[in-house]
This record gives structure tokens, C-alpha cells and sequence, in this order.
């Protein structure tokens, strides 16, 4: 008897379905690619076609050229791709961020996650739970020390250190990665406390969003002309890379610059990674440890795969507590901190 397959396994290329002649979110260039959300470590430039969300293809052509023909259905539409149906359902990670389900003509139905999060974000679309067989399901944070607190409070917590600043003549500034975090952020953030400007890298990524219906405040180029109205009271939202560098310093107020990073690493490495920072902020657009869990059961998944992130950890888990079968799928997606790449947009580094 022949050994059968798996529908979906890894190969040096990525995510592989021979069944429907596709592979998702590839790391090399492949024919036909199946692109769960628009970070770099998800959508690489140069395939020969690609299926979509509307919105993860705006925002890859924002970001990266190369980006050829797509085919963008609508969450829930299903298609037929070689001897499989796919079809992508909200992953609630960044906006346009898709699982894929993949149904064969006969044999189990999977889904991978891509990169997901289950807490309510206003600017994305929600995470939805979808039943399978076999779920593949990434694990940044697949350690129990990470659980998020209240999303409202961090936001809480963060206005209120601006309006501090903003008191004492200080300029804000918040590191936060360039697609999803940053619109994430600025969707938060209390606009009468003073005025949001926004680096370069930002603006692309941004106007996708905007141009997607999500509301955001007003904000400003951060640049030299807009400096004066920035410095001392105004926060200036920009990517990791920026920490430290001398464009920041051109926005110090009177009072100085306080610096901030919002992240879920935020939960353990603080200011022993980030020495720089002032403030900490614990903010993912990943599931944590028990959103992870309940992802799983809320599927029905008999079998689980898990890739990127405390794998080993969330498997052997899984295995024990949950009583499903798992297995370790190796890939090279980073999880968060996939825009520390030096991925700019159309306005650059300015
Ligand atoms: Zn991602």
C-alpha cells in the first residue's frame, strides 16, 4: 500500500500542496503562491502569480516591488486550485491577514493559520475560528509566561505617558514595527493630547489602510518641516530601526525625548533587549499562550502542526493536555519583529 502524503509539508521553497499545484507564503519565488498577510517573512516578491486578500495585495505592492498578477477573493469564497478547494478566512494578525483552508477531493481538510491574533483590533478583520482536520498553527509566543493583558488599558497606559511628556516639554516617540503595529498604535492613541507625526517607512502601509475604511487620527509627515510643531509635545510613531539615530534627534523638545516600544516581547525582555527605551509597552498581533489553546479547540483539529516560535514547547503541550496529535513543521517565518528588515515603503527612510 502506498504511503500517502501529507496535503501540505514543508520543501526548501516553503509550504508545499502538490494536491493543487501551490505553495503558501513561499520564501523563494515559486510559481503560484498563496500569501497569508503582507510581512516580509510572508510575501515574497517575484512569484509568477499570486492569491490574495484584496488587502494584503495593496499593502505588498506598498512595500515591495515585484508583485505580479493576483487573484484576490473575498474571505469565504472558495476556489478551485488543482484537486483542492482553498478558500481565506480572517487571521485577525494585520489587515488583510488570512488563514487558508485547503480541501481535497478526499482526505482531511487543513488550515493554516499564517501569523494570527485573537484580540479585538479595529484595524483589522476579526479572527474567525475555522474547522479542520489538520490546523498548522504558528507560535510566536507558545510559552506560557505570555498572556496579554487588556488591549483598552495598554492604550489607556500609553496616552497617559504621552500627556506626561506633552506636560513636561518632552517629545514622544514610539517604536513600533511599520505594517500592522503602527496603524494599530495610531488607531489607539488620544489625538487632543497633541499632534501624531509619522516616519517615512510608515506612510505607504498607512494609506492602505486608510483607503481600506480604517479610521485613524490625523497625523503628519515627521520630517524636518513639521519638526517644530512635533518637538516637545507631539508623538512621533516609527519602526525599531529608527532608535537612536540622529533624524530622531531632531525632534528633541525642550524637555528632551522619551522613547517607548510596543511589542509582545515586552512581556519578558524589557529593557534588557531594549536598552534605550524608556517605557515598555506589551502589544502582539500574535495569539498568546491561551489564545493559541483555545484556537485549537475552537477548530476541532485532531492534528496539529506548529511552526515558528516556541514550537517544541506548544506541541509537546498539545500532545499531553489536549490529547491531539501534533508534529513540528520547520519554516523561516520570524514571527514578531518581521519588520526589522529594513523594509521601507514608498516614502523611504525620510
Ligand atoms: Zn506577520
Amino acid at each position: 500500500m502506498p504511503v500517502k502524503t501529507d496535503l501540505i509539508v514543508p520543501t526548501d521553497r516553503g509550504l508545499w500542496c502538490e494536491a493543487g499545484g501551490f505553495y503558501i507564503d513561499p520564501w523563494r519565488p515559486v510559481d503560484l503562491a498563496v500569501v497569508t498577510h503582507a510581512h516580509a517573512d510572508h510575501a515574497t516578491p517575484g512569484c509568477g502569480r499570486y492569491i490574495a486578500s484584496a488587502n494584503t495585495a495593496a499593502l505588498m505592492r506598498s512595500r515591495m516591488s515585484g508583485i505580479g498578477e493576483a487573484h484576490t477573493p473575498a474571505f469565504g469564497e472558495p476556489l478551485r486550485l488543482g484537486a483542492t478547494t482553498v478558500s481565506l478566512h480572517p487571521a485577525g494578525h494585520v489587515l488583510g491577514s488570512s488563514q487558508v483552508r485547503v480541501v481535497p477531493e478526499e482526505g482531511p481538510t487543513w488550515v493554516v493559520t499564517g501569523d494570527y491574533k485573537v484580540e479585538p483590533d479595529p484595524t483589522c478583520e476579526p479572527f474567525e475560528p475555522v474547522a479542520c482536520d489538520v490546523l498548522l498553527t504558528e507560535s510566536t509566543f507558545g510559552l506560557p509566561i505570555y498572556r496579554w493583558g487588556d488591549t483598552l488599558a495598554v492604550f489607556d497606559d500609553l496616552n497617559a505617558w504621552w500627556r506626561s511628556n506633552a506636560d513636561a516639554g518632552r517629545t514622544t516617540v514610539v517604536l513600533a514595527y511599520a505594517l500592522g503595529k503602527a496603524q494599530r498604535v495610531l488607531a489607539g492613541l488620544d489625538a487632543s493630547i497633541g499632534p501624531i507625526g509619522l516616519r517615512g517607512a510608515l506612510h505607504g502601509p498607512t494609506g492602505v489602510y486608510q483607503e481600506a475604511g480604517i479610521v485613524l487620527p490625523d497625523w503628519i509627515h515627521a520630517n524636518a518641516t513639521n519638526a517644530p510643531e512635533l518637538k516637545g509635545r507631539g508623538l512621533i510613531v516609527c519602526p525599531p530601526s529608527a532608535s537612536g539615530t540622529a533624524w530622531i534627534r531632531k525632534f528633541r523638545g525642550k524637555g528632551g525625548i522619551r522613547t517607548a516600544f510596543v511589542s509582545g516581547w515586552m512581556r519578558v525582555r524589557g529593557r534588557r533587549r531594549w536598552g534605550s527605551v524608556d517605557r515598555g509597552f506589551v502589544l502582539s498581533d500574535h495569539a498568546d499562550w491561551d489564545g493559541l489553546i483555545d484556537t485549537v479547540r475552537r477548530t476541532g483539529a485532531k492534528r496539529v502542526g506548529v511552526t515558528h516560535g516556541s514550537s517544541e514547547a506548544l506541541a509537546r503541550y498539545l500532545a499531553e493536555r489536549e490529547g491531539v496529535e501534533t508534529f513540528v513543521v520547520p519554516t523561516r517565518y520570524r514571527g514578531e519583529g518581521d519588520e526589522q528588515d529594513g523594509v521601507q515603503g514608498p516614502g523611504g527612510a525620510a
